[in-house]
Protein backbone atom coordinates (compact mmCIF):
# COMPACT_ATOMS: atom_id res chain seq x y z
CA UNK A 1 0.00 0.00 0.00
CA UNK A 2 1.22 3.41 -0.98
CA UNK A 3 0.99 6.22 1.58
CA UNK A 4 1.24 9.48 0.29
CA UNK A 5 0.30 13.32 1.02
CA UNK A 6 -0.34 16.30 -0.39
CA UNK A 7 1.07 19.37 1.10
CA UNK A 8 1.14 23.34 0.20
CA UNK A 9 -0.53 26.34 0.66
CA UNK A 10 -4.09 26.63 1.56
CA UNK A 11 -6.45 27.39 -1.63
CA UNK A 12 -3.01 26.38 -3.92
CA UNK A 13 -4.79 23.64 -5.68
CA UNK A 14 -4.16 20.91 -2.98
CA UNK A 15 -7.60 19.79 -2.63
CA UNK A 16 -9.00 19.61 -6.50
CA UNK A 17 -5.92 17.75 -7.52
CA UNK A 18 -6.02 15.59 -4.86
CA UNK A 19 -9.50 14.29 -5.64
CA UNK A 20 -9.05 14.33 -9.08
CA UNK A 21 -5.69 11.74 -8.60
CA UNK A 22 -8.08 9.84 -6.40
CA UNK A 23 -10.72 9.38 -8.99
CA UNK A 24 -8.09 8.95 -12.13
CA UNK A 25 -7.19 6.11 -9.59
CA UNK A 26 -10.34 4.68 -8.80
CA UNK A 27 -10.83 4.41 -12.31
CA UNK A 28 -7.93 2.32 -13.23
CA UNK A 29 -9.37 -0.34 -10.55
CA UNK A 30 -7.26 0.84 -7.60
CA UNK A 31 -8.98 1.18 -3.85
CA UNK A 32 -8.46 4.66 -2.60
CA UNK A 33 -8.66 6.46 0.81
CA UNK A 34 -8.28 10.14 0.80
CA UNK A 35 -7.74 11.68 3.91
CA UNK A 36 -8.55 15.70 4.19
CA UNK A 37 -6.18 17.30 7.13
CA UNK A 38 -7.27 20.90 6.70
CA UNK A 39 -9.92 22.81 8.97
CA UNK A 40 -11.80 23.67 6.03
CA UNK A 41 -12.85 20.12 5.59
CA UNK A 42 -13.54 20.06 2.34
CA UNK A 43 -10.83 17.75 0.91
CA UNK A 44 -13.35 15.36 -0.40
CA UNK A 45 -16.51 17.84 -1.28
CA UNK A 46 -15.73 16.99 -5.06
CA UNK A 47 -15.66 13.06 -4.69
CA UNK A 48 -18.93 13.13 -1.76
CA UNK A 49 -20.53 15.51 -4.13
CA UNK A 50 -21.45 17.65 -0.35
CA UNK A 51 -19.22 19.11 2.06
CA UNK A 52 -18.81 16.53 4.56
CA UNK A 53 -21.03 17.16 7.45
CA UNK A 54 -19.49 14.42 9.43
CA UNK A 55 -16.17 15.26 10.40
CA UNK A 56 -14.07 12.98 12.94
CA UNK A 57 -14.09 16.30 14.85
CA UNK A 58 -17.22 16.89 14.83
CA UNK A 59 -17.82 12.99 16.38
CA UNK A 60 -15.61 13.52 19.14
CA UNK A 61 -17.59 17.15 20.08
CA UNK A 62 -20.55 15.60 20.22
CA UNK A 63 -20.13 12.02 21.38
CA UNK A 64 -18.15 9.96 23.84
CA UNK A 65 -15.29 8.13 21.98
CA UNK A 66 -16.39 4.96 22.93
CA UNK A 67 -19.82 5.34 21.01
CA UNK A 68 -18.12 6.59 17.95
CA UNK A 69 -18.73 3.97 15.58
CA UNK A 70 -16.47 3.73 11.91
CA UNK A 71 -19.35 4.14 10.03
CA UNK A 72 -19.77 7.61 11.79
CA UNK A 73 -16.41 8.86 10.28
CA UNK A 74 -15.95 6.89 7.07
CA UNK A 75 -17.64 8.30 3.78
CA UNK A 76 -17.86 6.54 0.35
CA UNK A 77 -17.55 8.74 -2.39
CA UNK A 78 -17.26 8.57 -6.84
CA UNK A 79 -16.49 5.51 -7.60
CA UNK A 80 -16.26 3.82 -4.13
CA UNK A 81 -13.38 5.95 -2.56
CA UNK A 82 -13.37 6.07 0.98
CA UNK A 83 -13.37 9.83 2.07
CA UNK A 84 -12.34 11.22 5.57
CA UNK A 85 -12.16 14.48 6.83
CA UNK A 86 -10.83 15.22 9.98
CA UNK A 87 -12.42 18.38 10.71
CA UNK A 88 -11.55 21.37 12.47
CA UNK A 89 -12.06 23.36 15.84
CA UNK A 90 -14.65 25.52 16.25
CA UNK A 91 -13.54 29.02 15.07
CA UNK A 92 -11.66 30.83 18.43
CA UNK A 93 -11.28 27.66 20.45
CA UNK A 94 -8.89 24.51 20.05
CA UNK A 95 -5.49 24.09 17.88
CA UNK A 96 -6.21 23.03 14.13
CA UNK A 97 -3.30 21.02 14.04
CA UNK A 98 -4.21 19.30 17.57
CA UNK A 99 -7.45 18.06 15.87
CA UNK A 100 -5.30 16.10 13.10
CA UNK A 101 -3.76 14.75 15.92
CA UNK A 102 -6.97 13.49 17.75
CA UNK A 103 -8.67 12.45 14.39
CA UNK A 104 -5.52 10.09 13.42
CA UNK A 105 -5.77 8.58 16.59
CA UNK A 106 -9.10 7.54 16.80
CA UNK A 107 -8.85 6.26 12.51
CA UNK A 108 -6.30 3.88 14.32
CA UNK A 109 -8.20 2.76 17.04
CA UNK A 110 -10.88 2.17 15.39
CA UNK A 111 -9.34 0.36 12.46
CA UNK A 112 -11.79 2.34 10.60
CA UNK A 113 -9.64 2.92 6.79
CA UNK A 114 -10.74 -0.31 4.78
CA UNK A 115 -7.94 -1.90 2.60
CA UNK A 116 -6.66 0.16 0.13
CA UNK A 117 -4.18 0.54 -2.66
CA UNK A 118 -3.82 3.64 -1.58
CA UNK A 119 -4.14 6.18 1.03
CA UNK A 120 -3.98 10.13 0.07
CA UNK A 121 -3.61 12.86 3.41
CA UNK A 122 -4.85 15.93 1.63
CA UNK A 123 -3.08 18.17 4.17
CA UNK A 124 -2.63 22.36 4.76
CA UNK A 125 0.63 22.80 5.12
CA UNK A 126 1.30 26.75 5.84
CA UNK A 127 2.12 26.25 9.09
CA UNK A 128 4.20 22.46 9.47
CA UNK A 129 3.73 22.39 13.42
CA UNK A 130 2.85 19.78 15.73
CA UNK A 131 -0.14 18.90 14.40
CA UNK A 132 -0.14 19.62 10.80
CA UNK A 133 3.43 17.59 10.48
CA UNK A 134 1.57 14.56 12.06
CA UNK A 135 1.31 12.43 8.84
CA UNK A 136 4.95 13.06 8.12
CA UNK A 137 6.44 12.75 11.85
CA UNK A 138 4.49 9.49 12.44
CA UNK A 139 4.94 7.19 9.98
CA UNK A 140 1.14 8.14 7.97
CA UNK A 141 2.82 9.34 4.53
CA UNK A 142 5.77 7.85 3.32
CA UNK A 143 5.58 10.34 -0.22
CA UNK A 144 5.33 13.47 0.38
CA UNK A 145 3.91 15.66 -2.86
CA UNK A 146 4.09 19.29 -2.64
CA UNK A 147 1.73 21.24 -4.49
CA UNK A 148 2.89 24.76 -5.68
CA UNK A 149 2.42 27.42 -8.35
CA UNK A 150 5.44 29.74 -9.09
CA UNK A 151 4.34 32.50 -6.50
CA UNK A 152 6.52 33.83 -3.54
CA UNK A 153 4.33 32.63 -0.66
CA UNK A 154 3.88 29.58 -2.05
CA UNK A 155 7.42 28.33 -2.94
CA UNK A 156 7.90 29.45 0.50
CA UNK A 157 5.57 26.97 1.82
CA UNK A 158 6.91 24.65 -0.32
CA UNK A 159 10.23 25.18 1.16
CA UNK A 160 8.81 25.03 4.86
CA UNK A 161 7.40 21.66 4.40
CA UNK A 162 10.78 20.35 3.05
CA UNK A 163 12.29 21.27 5.90
CA UNK A 164 10.10 19.59 8.06
CA UNK A 165 10.27 16.20 5.63
CA UNK A 166 14.15 16.56 6.29
CA UNK A 167 13.87 17.18 9.82
CA UNK A 168 11.72 13.73 10.35
CA UNK A 169 13.51 11.66 7.30
CA UNK A 170 16.28 10.53 9.39
CA UNK A 171 14.42 8.64 11.64
CA UNK A 172 11.59 7.43 9.86
CA UNK A 173 10.60 6.05 5.95
CA UNK A 174 9.38 9.68 4.89
CA UNK A 175 10.43 11.32 1.71
CA UNK A 176 9.83 14.31 -0.77
CA UNK A 177 8.17 12.38 -3.99
CA UNK A 178 8.25 15.64 -5.64
CA UNK A 179 6.75 18.94 -6.65
CA UNK A 180 3.07 19.18 -8.72
CA UNK A 181 2.98 22.70 -10.20
CA UNK A 182 -0.43 24.04 -10.33
CA UNK A 183 -0.45 26.98 -12.21
CA UNK A 184 -1.26 30.42 -11.50
CA UNK A 185 0.09 32.00 -14.81
CA UNK A 186 3.15 33.08 -13.51
CA UNK A 187 5.45 34.19 -15.98
CA UNK A 188 7.64 31.41 -17.14
CA UNK A 189 5.85 29.45 -14.10
CA UNK A 190 6.91 26.09 -15.43
CA UNK A 191 10.57 26.86 -15.74
CA UNK A 192 10.91 28.20 -12.22
CA UNK A 193 9.24 25.80 -10.85
CA UNK A 194 11.62 23.16 -12.61
CA UNK A 195 14.43 25.12 -11.17
CA UNK A 196 12.95 25.10 -7.68
CA UNK A 197 12.46 21.49 -7.59
CA UNK A 198 16.21 20.94 -8.70
CA UNK A 199 17.06 23.06 -6.00
CA UNK A 200 15.10 21.14 -3.47
CA UNK A 201 17.23 18.15 -4.97
CA UNK A 202 13.55 16.70 -6.24
CA UNK A 203 11.64 16.42 -9.79
CA UNK A 204 8.93 18.39 -10.89
CA UNK A 205 6.55 15.52 -10.92
CA UNK A 206 3.58 17.36 -13.46
CA UNK A 207 2.82 20.88 -14.54
CA UNK A 208 -1.13 21.50 -14.02
CA UNK A 209 -2.08 23.96 -16.48
CA UNK A 210 -4.92 26.81 -14.68
CA UNK A 211 -7.99 25.25 -16.77
CA UNK A 212 -12.15 26.89 -16.66
CA UNK A 213 -12.99 23.33 -16.79
CA UNK A 214 -12.00 22.49 -13.39
CA UNK A 215 -14.26 25.49 -12.06
CA UNK A 216 -16.88 24.30 -13.97
CA UNK A 217 -16.91 20.72 -12.35
CA UNK A 218 -16.35 22.79 -9.03
CA UNK A 219 -19.56 24.31 -9.68
CA UNK A 220 -21.25 20.70 -10.61
CA UNK A 221 -19.98 19.92 -7.33
CA UNK A 222 -17.50 16.95 -9.57
CA UNK A 223 -13.98 16.22 -10.46
CA UNK A 224 -12.85 17.06 -13.65
CA UNK A 225 -12.45 13.17 -14.52
CA UNK A 226 -16.39 13.03 -13.88
CA UNK A 227 -17.08 15.74 -15.33
CA UNK A 228 -15.18 16.43 -18.58
CA UNK A 229 -13.52 12.94 -18.87
CA UNK A 230 -12.71 13.76 -22.47
CA UNK A 231 -10.62 17.16 -21.36
CA UNK A 232 -7.01 17.46 -22.23
CA UNK A 233 -7.17 18.39 -18.31
CA UNK A 234 -8.15 15.05 -16.80
CA UNK A 235 -5.70 13.91 -19.16
CA UNK A 236 -2.95 15.53 -17.09
CA UNK A 237 -4.49 14.43 -13.92
CA UNK A 238 -4.94 10.79 -15.04
CA UNK A 239 -0.85 11.16 -16.46
CA UNK A 240 -0.34 12.98 -12.59
CA UNK A 241 -1.90 9.55 -11.02
CA UNK A 242 -0.05 7.33 -13.23
CA UNK A 243 3.37 8.62 -12.03
CA UNK A 244 2.37 8.85 -8.38
CA UNK A 245 2.23 4.91 -8.49
CA UNK A 246 5.16 4.20 -9.98
CA UNK A 247 7.78 7.02 -9.11
CA UNK A 248 10.68 5.96 -7.35
CA UNK A 249 12.33 9.05 -7.16
CA UNK A 250 11.71 9.72 -3.07
CA UNK A 251 14.41 12.16 -1.91
CA UNK A 252 15.70 13.67 1.65
CA UNK A 253 15.09 17.25 0.08
CA UNK A 254 17.53 20.35 0.51
CA UNK A 255 15.68 23.09 1.32
CA UNK A 256 16.86 26.40 0.61
CA UNK A 257 17.05 30.25 2.08
CA UNK A 258 14.12 32.83 1.89
CA UNK A 259 16.65 35.21 -0.20
CA UNK A 260 17.18 32.40 -2.50
CA UNK A 261 13.50 32.61 -2.72
CA UNK A 262 13.07 36.01 -3.48
CA UNK A 263 15.84 35.80 -6.23
CA UNK A 264 14.36 33.12 -8.02
CA UNK A 265 11.07 34.35 -8.31
CA UNK A 266 12.72 37.98 -9.09
CA UNK A 267 15.01 36.41 -12.07
CA UNK A 268 11.60 34.86 -13.58
CA UNK A 269 10.01 38.08 -12.99
CA UNK A 270 12.37 40.28 -14.96
CA UNK A 271 13.45 38.24 -17.28
CA UNK A 272 9.71 37.47 -18.54
P1 LIG B 1 -6.51 23.91 -1.37
O1 LIG B 1 -7.06 22.55 -1.14
O2 LIG B 1 -5.03 23.89 -1.61
O3 LIG B 1 -6.89 24.89 -0.30
P2 LIG B 1 -8.39 23.96 -3.58
O4 LIG B 1 -8.10 22.65 -4.22
O5 LIG B 1 -9.62 24.06 -2.74
O6 LIG B 1 -7.13 24.48 -2.74
O7 LIG B 1 -8.41 25.04 -4.77
C1 LIG B 1 -8.70 26.40 -4.56
C2 LIG B 1 -9.44 26.91 -5.78
O8 LIG B 1 -8.61 26.89 -6.93
C3 LIG B 1 -10.69 26.10 -6.11
O9 LIG B 1 -11.76 26.96 -6.39
C4 LIG B 1 -10.28 25.32 -7.35
O10 LIG B 1 -11.35 25.06 -8.21
C5 LIG B 1 -9.28 26.23 -8.00
N1 LIG B 1 -8.27 25.49 -8.78
C6 LIG B 1 -7.39 24.58 -8.32
N2 LIG B 1 -6.63 24.10 -9.32
C7 LIG B 1 -7.04 24.70 -10.46
C8 LIG B 1 -6.65 24.63 -11.84
N3 LIG B 1 -5.66 23.84 -12.25
N4 LIG B 1 -7.33 25.40 -12.74
C9 LIG B 1 -8.32 26.22 -12.33
N5 LIG B 1 -8.72 26.34 -11.05
C10 LIG B 1 -8.10 25.60 -10.12
MG1 LIG C 1 -8.14 21.87 0.46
Amino acid sequence: MKKIAFYGKGGIGKSTTASNVSAALSLIGKRVCQIGCDPKNDSTRLLLGHICKETVLDQIRTKDASEIKKEDIIHTGFNGITCVEAGGPEPGVGCAGRGIIVALQLLDRLHALPESDLILYDVLGDVVCGGFAMPIREGYAEEIYVVSSGELMSLYAANNIAKGIRRFASRGKVRLAGIIGNSRKVPGEKELLLEFAEMLHTKLVAFVPRDKIVNLAENNRQTVLQYAPDSAQADVYRKLAETILTNENLTIPTPVSFDDLEKLVSRYGTEN
